[in-house]
């Protein structure tokens, strides 16, 4: 049986987790990336740099893309856009839906194939099991390359529209990178008060398991538009997050993240929702249209 091979173009950190899960997996690899010199330990062990993007694209039908936005790869592939006929492109790289849906006419307008897919996961999950990616594109396609794909990770298909899985992507980043930050603050204010990281890791991880309980409880009332204040009241969230912003300020640390939730609670108490659950806010957070 020949031997599978794929081109991966873009080798950061999650670039290079890709092409060590394809070489474990006995592919041959093609690659490319703008700063030549990150392909050095991946040609070490079994990977193959291309000379140009050009002969990157022409080395396999497959061409998985992992890059910080969509116009690194007008950048690296518009010089070499006549190569682009006859191939799939498997995009992985973030940008937003609306772009994702340029970046798929953009690439099909050049004769390739194009698939949009947003990694939900860490470079080091990437070959695992754990590891899932948010696809969309035509369905076909995903099933033609379905084995190469899995190797990277789970396909979550999100549907025909290319701009969809990079929607799907980018709210999971809201959720992720706000959360995240708001960690780091948590931390930052723990720190100041001299209890360490270390120290507040265990109710951290109890706070943060505490979410998805209340994902599931607000979830139904979201649908049903039901903001009814009997759980909590916003008024008890508005002199929650006062407390929230006034330790932090306290502690020297830049208050901006919590005050910014902060405003937001006050704009859905000056709308009327002082005894509504703090999930009346959902209505005021839709940035005015001009
Ligand atoms: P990086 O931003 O570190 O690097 C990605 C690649 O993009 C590099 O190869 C870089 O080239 C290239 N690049 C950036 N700008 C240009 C440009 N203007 N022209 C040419 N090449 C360019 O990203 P990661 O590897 O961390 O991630 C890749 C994608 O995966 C991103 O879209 C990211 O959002 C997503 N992702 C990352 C995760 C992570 O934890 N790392 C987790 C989940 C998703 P060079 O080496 O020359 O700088």
């Amino acid at each position: 049986q020949q031997q599978p091979s794929v081109t991966v173009i873009g080798l950061g950190p999650m670039g290079q987790a890709m092409v060590r899960a394809y070489l474990r997996k006995g592919y041959a690899v093609t690659v490319w990336n703008r700063t030549p010199s990150r392909a050095e330990p991946l040609v070490a062990e079994g990977a193959v740099l291309a000379a140009s993007a050009e002969e990157a694209l022409a080395a396999n039908e497959l061409v998985v893309l992992s890059l910080t936005d969509c116009a690194a790869m007008y950048a690296l592939l518009g010089p070499a856009a006549h190569a682009l006929r006859g191939r799939t492109v498997a995009n992985l790289s973030s940008d937003t839906p609306e772009r994702a849906r340029e970046a798929a006419e953009w690439a099909t307008g050049h004769g390739a194939r194009y698939l949009t897919a947003g990694v939900a996961v860490s470079p080091a999950q990437v070959g695992t099991p754990d590891g899932y990616a948010y696809y969309s594109g035509p369905e076909e396609l995903v099933e033609e390359h379905r084995d190469a794909l899995e190797v990277l990770s789970r396909i979550e298909y999100r549907g025909e529209d290319q701009g969809r899985a990079a929607l799907h992507y980018q709210v999971q980043m809201d959720l992720f990178w706000t959360s995240m930050t708001a960690w780091l603050h948590s931390v930052a204010v723990a720190e100041a008060n001299g209890v360490s990281a270390e120290e507040l890791l265990p109710d951290a991880v109890d706070t943060a398991a505490s979410l998805p309980y209340f994902f599931r409880f607000y979830t139904p009332r979201l649908v049903a538009g039901n903001i009814e204040g009997d759980a909590e009241r916003l008024s008890m969230g508005v002199a929650s997050m006062e407390h929230v912003v006034d330790t932090a300020r306290s502690a020297g640390v830049d208050p901006s993240l919590p005050s910014a939730v902060l405003g937001a609670f006050r704009r859905a108490m000056d709308a009327g929702h002082a005894a509504d659950s703090f999930t009346s806010v959902r209505r005021v957070l839709h940035a005015p249209r001009g």
